[in-house]
């Protein structure tokens, strides 16, 4: 058996750093070597630094790792997993790419550069091939790989299935997104109890347009971007993790909800994602339960990892409306990062 990759998780100490961690134990490939933090707890046992929040416990192997600053010459890894706010990850991601590591974000600060890979591995694994023009282009021999906004994961993949099957015009979606999704400690208590706050900075704009570069075509080393319209409504609600999507979905042709559900439950993805560690099992879970998905019950389906869709009917205005659930830490984050990673490995990328 070859060693382990080491890996540092960036921003170890939030709402996804904290997910790293557990789904970093035992990992078959990985093997992290060091966490960093701001400099509120940099120099600190992670166990002290870190207010973890997730029902499973913290590893014993994290709970003494000193926290450091995110410097690259310091940590001794080839990957990094990023759970950096947006405007840091800016500055300290392309550093550890110019030192020769690879970085696996959840940040948005790159997403929509060109030559910066937006990645779904079940659904466009052959978008990693961009890290070799960013690597000729940025004159860095790291790389920084993205995955996509939590609420753009689960519709982004039902959108896949569909597309194929049935060519996808316009889709207006309306989300309820979990306060684990506003990071740690996240929304005011008093601010979200009892309460669905109508708006999240900057997300609507991230879920119009993400899905565009993900579902779009790899022609001449380029990702073209899909033609799908799409609108969209976000709102924070009251559930600790799970972000929920109704959709209302426009194709080149009518469609029945039952073909649908064949489709959906029948999508595989692309070979090359299919038995990597992290791979989801089901890819897609449709149910056919009037009152479901709900984040509470359903959001364990496959590790997390799993895209569940249900209340598949006809729309009055458009051809075919559904509700998808995706949890947001792990498939919509650091789930969805180490199922990158997993594949960058698999395509030779990164190197094991
Ligand atoms: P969070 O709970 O606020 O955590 C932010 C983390 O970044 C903390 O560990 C913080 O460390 C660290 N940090 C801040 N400044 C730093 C610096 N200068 N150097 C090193 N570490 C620094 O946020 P989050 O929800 O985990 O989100 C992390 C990233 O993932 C964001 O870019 C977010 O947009 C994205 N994302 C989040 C979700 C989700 O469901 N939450 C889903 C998809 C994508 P200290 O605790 O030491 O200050």
């Amino acid at each position: 058996m070859s060693p382990k990759i080491p890996v540092a998780v960036l921003g170890a100490t939030g709402s996804v750093g904290q997910r790293f961690v557990q789904l970093l134990d035992q990992h078959p490939w990985f093997e992290v070597v060091a966490l960093t933090g701001s400099e509120r707890s940099a120099g600190q046992p992670y166990g002290e630094a870190c207010h973890w929040v997730l029902p499973e416990p913290l590893p014993g192997w994290a709970r003494d790792i000193k926290v450091q600053h995110s410097e690259p010459e310091k940590l001794g890894a080839r990957l990094a997993f990023s759970a950096l706010p947006s405007t840091k990850a800016r500055h300290i991601e392309p550093r550890f790419a110019q030192a020769g590591v690879v970085v696996c974000s959840n940040a948005s600060a790159f997403r929509q550069d060109v030559d910066v890979p937006l990645l779904l591995p079940e659904v466009n694994p052959d978008h990693a091939q961009l890290v070799y023009t960013q690597r000729q282009q940025r004159g860095w021999s790291g790389a920084i790989v993205t995955n996509p906004n939590c609420t753009s994961t689960g519709i982004t993949i039902a959108f896949k299935a569909l597309d194929d099957a049935f060519g996808l015009q316009r889709a207006v979606v309306v989300s309820l997104q979990a306060i684990s999704g506003a990071g740690y400690p996240g929304v005011a208590a008093l601010d979200i109890i009892d309460n669905v706050i109508p708006n999240i900075p900057g997300e609507e704009e991230k879920v119009e347009w993400e899905p565009r570069k993900m579902l779009g075509q790899w022609v001449d080393g380029q990702v073209r971007l899909a033609p799908v319209q799409i609108s969209a409504h976000t709102n924070r609600v009251a559930v600790s993790d799970g972000h929920i999507v109704c959709a209302s979905v426009e194709f080149n042709q009518a469609v029945e909800p039952q073909q649908a559900a064949r489709v959906l439950g029948s999508y595989y993805g692309p070979e090359i994602s299919r038995d990597l560690p992290s791979a989801p099992q089901p890819v897609i879970s449709v149910t056919e339960l009037p009152d479901r998905p709900q984040p509470r019950l359903d959001r364990g389906t496959g590790q997390g990892m799993t895209t569940i869709i249900g209340r598949l009917r006809p729309d009055p205005l458009f051809h075919l409306k559904f509700v998808v659930l995706s949890h947001n830490t792990v498939r919509g984050a650091a789930g969805g990062s180490l199922f990158n990673a997993e594949l960058l490995v698999k395509m030779g990328i990164l190197e094991k």
